[in-house]
């Protein structure tokens, strides 16, 4: 017999509703993106219990003819895009045409919808993904959407949201992403009857002052600066904090082309603008917005497309450093303006660049156009490490590989119990110890919680680990990715969890503490999705088992540390954004006598 079948769509639709869906938050930003993309000027979000009962979402958009309402909920259908090459020239938030097929698959849906060129309207009820109605309808110019019982038919699904408080706190973060791009559109947020946002249409500085600025004595965007710049490969615009107003709860939005965007390697643009103007613990906020030709990004790579993938990273991360800089500097803010110090060092150069060419001439400004955006493809260590032993032919790629997994490393100079030297091609390597370790730790964890390798070294004496109640289902989805790296965790009470194994690299570390700052880590990252705490408990478990400062290190640790590290793809920033490596040139060294 035969055993292989096709699943039925109602099933296909719910696991794939598993990568679109994760909780209410998802389904608001997939209707309001909906209603976006379809013209609405009014789009009103109503909750009931934080999304979880209900969830609607009323725009006056364009509509859909009776077909088009049935077809929407089909997979991969969508008007918004016909062949593959068109996502590079995407004009609209959604095209994977995923979202509809998902929701109806995991809740109970009812879509009101009318065209302006029609008569009346049409009303769908489709549950779990049968039709239960379809009938026309008097209603409005535009759609309304209500998704009510979310995940009705997976408890599992529905036993893993969180506590209305969070789940609402989910929700308005998914709203503030989309509302602070679409300033033009007038938005209303109703939580259980009652407004919570209220947001009349007009510019992006009013729309930050009407998201953030409530109840706030001075205007809130009277903290920001300006910054602007316009160049070929890239248009900046938006707000960045005065450094005297940054604090710990900053607002940091990256928008791209009208979408939201994490970006960590931008991030470390802004930041290092910042250097020297911050105290340790301050953070600032910023909302910068960028536009590209759509050609040069790739939304596609992550289904809720928060991450995006730039063609000209390197050119458009020095273009953004000097707009911050130079606003900060304009306003009086930045202590110094130097261009030729610090920033351009840092500056990721192209890979392929003659291997002569200095790494920047600071006499004349960056032209991020005097070389081709091939040529500043990420940096690999060749070009900045070239082992002094090694005949500087060219490698094969295969070669390339292999040699970069067993890079000779000569010597290892360790300066202040804190900093490895090292001699490069460019100039003098320096590299933070600690930082360096975090890095190299990092992706050993990271590679445990992906092979499901766990080192594990069982605790005479167990530990206790003692919770809040909203803290319960956090440790209990962070079980399994704890288990991996190490942490054997029982629960002993409602409460309480005992620890009978540790990450075997803890030592004799207070492992309560630790994964203290794991949930921390988690709850302070805002994230939802289970890949982004993965990265919370690498990186939390990295920090704290990392060499620390004022450690001496002998040359074969240092050794051993160093090939580690340039053995990574990405070395040159730990995973939050901290510098680890950065070169003193030649030129600059010569300079200096
Ligand atoms: P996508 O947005 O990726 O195309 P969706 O599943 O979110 O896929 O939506 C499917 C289609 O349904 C859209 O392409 C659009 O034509 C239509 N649609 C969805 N929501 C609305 C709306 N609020 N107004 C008008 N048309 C809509
Ligand atoms: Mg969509």
């Amino acid at each position: 017999m035969d055993i292989i079948h096709l699943l039925p769509d109602s099933v296909a639709n719910q696991i794939a509703a598993g990568e679109v869906i994760q909780r209410p938050a998802s389904c608001l930003k997939e209707l309001v993106e909906n209603s976006l993309d379809a013209g609405a000027t009014k789009i009103d979000v109503i909750v009931r219990d934080a999304g979880r009962t209900m969830l609607q979402v009323i725009d006056n958009g364009k509509g859909m003819s009776d077909t088009d309402l049935r077809m929407a909920f089909e997979r991969h259908a969508t008007s918004k895009i016909r062949e593959a090459a068109d996502i590079f020239q995407l004009t609209t938030m959604g095209f994977r045409g995923e979202a509809l097929a998902s929701i109806c698959a995991v809740a109970q849906v009812e879509v009101q919808s009318r065209r302006p060129e029609d008569e009346t309207g049409s009303r769908l009820v489709i549950h779990g993904s049968q039709v239960i109605e379809q009938e026309p309808c008097a209603c409005p110019v535009g759609t309304n959407f209500k998704v009510k019982n979310l995940f009705f038919n997976i408890p599992v699904r529905r036993k893993f949201l969180k506590t209305d408080q969070t789940e609402l706190r989910n929700l308005l973060i998914d709203f503030y992403r989309i509302v602070l791009v679409y300033p033009k559109v007038q938005f209303t947020f109703i939580s259980n009857d009652e407004i919570l946002m209220d947001l009349p249409a007009g510019n992006e500085k009013q729309r930050i002052e009407d998201v953030f600025g409530k109840g706030q004595k001075k205007s809130f965007t009277s903290h920001f600066v300006e910054i602007h710049s316009d160049t070929e490969l890239v248009c900046i615009r938006g707000f960045v904090g005065k450094p005297e107003t940054s604090g710990k709860n900053a607002q940091q939005y990256f928008f791209v082309n009208g979408r939201y965007m994490r970006h960590p390697y931008f991030h470390k643009a802004v930041m290092t603008a910042y250097q020297g103007t911050l105290s340790q613990e301050a953070n600032p906020s910023y909302f910068i917005y960028l536009e590209v030709n759509p050609e040069t990004i790739d939304v596609n790579i992550h289904p809720t497309k928060t991450e995006i993938k730039f063609q000209d990273e390197q050119p458009i991360f020095q273009i953004l450093l000097a707009t911050v800089r130079e606003a900060l500097g304009k306003f009086n803010v930045s202590p110094s303006l130097d261009f030729n110090r610090s920033g351009y060092i840092e500056m990721p150069v192209g890979g392929t660049a003659p291997k002569s060419a200095p790494l920047t001439t600071h006499s004349q400004p960056y032209n991020p156009f005097a070389q081709s955006s091939e040529r500043m493809r990420t940096l690999d260590w060749q070009t900045l490490y070239t082992p002094p032993v090694a005949e500087r032919t060219p490698l094969q790629p295969a070669q390339q590989e292999l040699f970069e997994q067993t890079v000779a490393i000569d010597k290892v100079y360790q300066y202040n119990s804190r900093y490895l030297l090292m001699p490069s091609e460019q100039g003098l390597m320096m590299v933070d110890q600690h930082r360096a370790h975090i890095c190299v730790l990092y992706h050993t964890y990271m590679h445990q919680i992906a092979e499901n390798q766990s080192a594990s070294q069982q605790l005479l004496f167990p530990e206790v680990l003692s919770v809040t109640p909203d803290e319960v289902p956090i440790v209990d989805n962070l079980l399994d990715d704890l288990r991996k790296v190490g942490f054997d965790l029982h629960q002993l009470s409602p409460n309480s969890y005992s620890i009978q194994g540790v990450p075997a690299s803890l030592d004799s570390k207070d492992p309560v503490a630790t994964i203290r700052k794991i949930l921390s880590a988690v709850v302070e990252s805002g994230q939802s999705v289970q890949e982004q705490w993965q990265k919370q408990v690498a990186l939390t478990l990295a920090k704290d088992t990392a060499i620390p400062y004022g450690k001496q290190l002998s040359q074969a640790e240092m050794t051993d540390l160093m090939t580690r590290l340039l053995a990574l793809k990405q070395y040159r920033y730990t995973e939050d954004g901290k510098t680890v490596v950065s070169v003193l040139t030649n030129d600059e060294l010569e300079k200096k006598f």
